[in-house]
């Protein structure tokens, strides 16, 4: 069995470099217009669920406990456990994960090409690498493994 890295001993500056391809992407010219129907975020309905590397659920799960929680909740529809179901608001929308600032649904314009953010994506399979991460994991699962 993988033994896991206590969450002390993670080098912030590797979730900083997390933090740095968001940012970077958010100067990329490529124009999306979101307008925050949410219908990305109901998986079941979609039929996809965003895949995180380790950098990228651990600065999720960090925005999800400043919310001041701590377990996921259960969602029997099938829905991203950071969704508020009643205002559509994403709990961890600061920290929310790379799949969900490039894949945008028809109506936003349709997701980014990948060739578009392959360098970002490279950057982030690097951090995976040095948090000895287990490759991209689907968004609930990847959650759980840092949250545990
Ligand atoms: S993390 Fe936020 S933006 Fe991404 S699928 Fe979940 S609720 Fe939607």
């Amino acid at each position: 069995m993988k033994r896991r890295t206590p969450h002390s001993l993670i080098d912030p500056a590797l979730l900083e470099e997390v933090k740095a391809v968001y940012r970077d992407l958010a100067q990329r010219p490529i124009n999306r217009g979101c307008e925050r129907r949410t219908e990305c975020c109901h998986f079941k309905i979609t039929g996809e669920t965003p895949y995180l590397t380790k950098g990228e659920a651990l600065v999720a799960a960090k925005a999800w406990k400043a919310t001041g929680r701590s377990k996921l909740p259960e969602k029997k529809k099938g829905s991203c456990p950071f969704l508020e179901e009643g205002s559509g608001k994403c709990f961890i929308y600061e920290g929310r994960p790379f799949g969900c600032r490039t894949h945008f649904c028809k109506a936003a314009g349709g997701p980014y090409a990948r060739r578009e953010v392959i360098d970002l994506i490279r950057r982030l399979e690097a951090v995976d690498l040095a948090l000895k991460g287990e490759g991209p994991l689907a968004l609930p699962t990847a959650i759980q493994r840092v949250l545990s």
